[in-house]
């Protein structure tokens, strides 16, 4: 509540009043409470992780694992007990400590206690803050069975080729599931080393260079992995398969640049006869990505993936966890080593720096490597989703802050959280303007964290405008906006009246521009742009020749159901109510007798309702259609009309 307030003060203060091309808004008392780990506040901002080295015995059988975690902190407090999370069902054989950086020095034996998933180390003396120390965690045992997609790890067979694989994912809360550590956001890691012992007919994945493997007695392997970026605690991992190295090199930005693309897949000639084509394809996403984005943040080390049968795919940094290389998955997980990644979200409320950016980036990616047709099936897609969410903010509240299921929610945080970008840019209407805001939040907050506010303080600075409204009503605010539009044209003038009410009474009002195309009878078009800041506004346009008919928001630029009605003498046009429609759609044509034919699509294109010869007014139950979008297409003598409207059920 007090940031967002101070927020809006200074984004008033700072603009010229003639670069607010958007209103400010009335301060708005919002939640702004941010979730915290419960042990943050005693233990966990104590101290500081600077390196964690992971020594650990896996299988691809089971989530066994055994072996030991260093772990070198700072502390930033004085400290004489260092906790970090561990389940409860692994279990602790010992802690040992040592001082400053010598981390093959572990002289002392710490005394312990592990209980309610922590472990609480007694230190051998009190470190005063800035003093470096290490503790190595010797555990193992059997965690995170039967605990579905949130489970830390993870042990399953791959349906269609028939690969066992053991693989860890720690977001949001559960690297607890497999290694001693600090659930903590705000405190990146600055590097990490994996020692990974497994079976001589495995290979082990994770972050970062593989430095060697070596061979071992009793027909094991140890695979070394490093990484030195920085990197927030759900983004280490492992995947251990019979895997096969897959290894190309992708061009960056600039040509004669490149970095590898190292893939773990399953060693099986099949898969790669079915996937090479997909795999290789992200190298092209490499280059399009670092053209637009700057550079993969991690070149110095590498990209790739490791096959999991974990029914989608999870960014771990330089290596993505993927279930299949379907384009769109490849293009969402990779643009996550920018967004989630090198730019981590402060606090898992503000998942939309995660989420949405990387579920834009999607659209981005087909728009430039397919089109723009392709690009607008995804947004038309997107927004069928998104149409769902008829209430629920992006930003993620306090109190569902621990639910993965919120925070991890496909319409909210994905589709509109994706189309609030999509918004963004429609209002910059200036593509190089939009990537520019983008290069410099990267550059800005890259090896950090950033929250919704700092993506909109970058975003204001950028382009001179104020986005304290849109905010207000998109990331905070709930729903979406419902038009009516009216409209007639008399002489060389239009006159439009938009009425506009909000799906939730969180949100009545979006103060948002809109597009309206005006089709012409000589067969041109003209576009408008008309300004909405009250419920119901009145706009009269200039206009010579003789409008045809007005397309409300032509290239879907907004999040929205319209219904757009013509005021004409003749006839010739329909009005229909209400929408969303709940159950009875009443639809009348104007003066005109029987209608020959109403017929409503899915937006797959499926019939879905068909009524011939109905009367005029008619009213239609619409209780048998599925919740969603559809297009109403009325078919008279000469002509077809066509409308979307939303089935929700109360
Ligand atoms: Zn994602």
């Amino acid at each position: 509540m007090y940031r967002l307030a101070v927020y809006i003060f200074l984004v008033v203060n700072a603009i010229p009043a003639a670069a607010q091309l958007l209103l400010p808004c009335p301060a708005v008392v919002v939640d702004m409470g941010e979730y915290r780990n419960p042990l943050d506040d005693r233990w966990l901002s104590a101290y500081d992780v600077k390196f964690y080295h992971l020594t650990l015995r896996v299988t691809n059988e089971s989530t066994r694992i055994g072996g030991s975690a260093v772990i070198l902190a700072e502390a930033v407090k004085e400290l004489d007990t260092l906790v970090v999370e561990l389940q409860d069902s692994l279990e602790v054989t010992g802690v040992e400590i040592a001082d400053g950086g010598e981390l093959d020095d572990f002289r002392f034996r710490a005394a312990y206690t592990h209980r309610e998933n922590a472990v609480y180390v007694a230190l051998d003396r009190t470190r005063l803050p800035g003093e470096q120390f290490a503790v190595k965690i010797s555990y193992g045992g059997v965690a995170g069975r039967n605990r579905g997609f949130f489970a830390g790890i993870t042990s399953a067979t791959d349906s269609e080729y028939g690969f066992r694989v053991t693989y860890t994912l720690s977001e949001p809360l559960n690297a607890r599931d497999w290694f001693p550590v600090k659930q903590v956001l705000g405190d990146k890691i600055d590097s990490v080393r994996m020692d990974l012992i497994c079976g001589d007919h495995l290979m082990a994945a994770s972050n970062g260079i593989l430095l060697g493997v070596e061979e071992l007695p009793g027909n094991e392997r140890l695979f070394r992995w490093r990484t030195n970026y920085p990197m927030a605690f759900y983004l280490l991992f492992f995947a251990v398969a019979e895997y096969r190295d897959f290894t190309f090199r992708a061009p960056l930005s600039s040509a004669g640049d490149s970095v590898p693309v190292q893939n773990y897949v399953y060693d099986s000639d099949q898969l790669l006869a079915d996937w090479t084509a997909e795999i290789r394809e992200t190298g092209r996403l490499i280059h399009t990505y670092s053209t637009l984005l700057g550079d993969y943040p991690f070149a110095a080390e590498k990209y790739g993936h490791a096959m999991a049968p974990l029914g989608g795919g999870m960014e771990h940094q330089t290596m993505t966890t993927i279930q299949d290389f379907d384009f769109y998955l490849v293009a969402h997980e990779l643009a996550h080593q920018w967004f989630g990644d090198h730019v981590t979200c402060g606090y898992w409320q503000d998942i939309w720096i995660n989420e949405g950016f990387a579920s834009y980036m999607e659209y981005v990616a087909a728009q430039q490597i397919f089109g723009q047709q392709a690009a607008d099936e995804w947004m038309s897609h997107a927004m069928s989703l998104a149409l769902g969410e008829t209430s629920g903010s992006v930003y993620v509240p306090e109190n569902r802050a621990d639910d993965p299921f919120r925070l991890f929610d496909t319409g909210l945080s994905y589709k509109k959280g994706a189309i609030l970008l999509h918004m963004i840019r429609y209002i910059l209407d200036q593509d190089s303007l939009f990537f520019q805001v983008l290069r410099t939040y990267l550059d800005r907050f890259g090896n950090g964290l950033a929250t919704g506010e700092d993506f909109r303080s970058v975003l204001e600075a950028e382009s001179g405008m104020d986005f304290s409204c849109f905010f207000e009503q998109w990331y905070y605010g709930e729903g979406y906006p419902l038009y009516q539009i009216t409209w007639r044209h008399d002489g060389d003038t239009l006159f439009l009246r938009s009425e506009q009410s909000g799906t939730s009474p969180a949100t009545p009002l979006f103060t948002i521009p809109f597009d309206v195309d005006l089709l012409l009878s000589d067969g041109s078009a003209v576009r408008k742009k008309f300004f909405q800041d009250q419920a119901v506004e009145h706009f009269k346009v200039p206009l010579k020749g003789l409008v045809r008919n007005l397309e409300f928001d032509p290239d879907n630029d907004l999040l929205n159901t319209a219904s757009v009605i013509r005021y004409t003498p003749s006839g010739g046009s329909f009005i229909f109510g209400p929408n969303p429609v709940n159950d009875q759609l009443y639809v009348e044509l104007f003066n005109r007798g029987p209608i020959r034919e109403i017929v409503i699509y899915s937006y797959s294109g499926q019939v879905v309702y068909r009524l011939s010869d109905a009367p005029n007014p008619v009213t239609l139950d619409l209780r048998p259609l599925a919740d969603g979008p559809y297009l109403l297409v009325l078919y008279d003598e000469t002509r077809t009309l066509m409308e979307r409207i939303v089935k929700i059920s109360e």
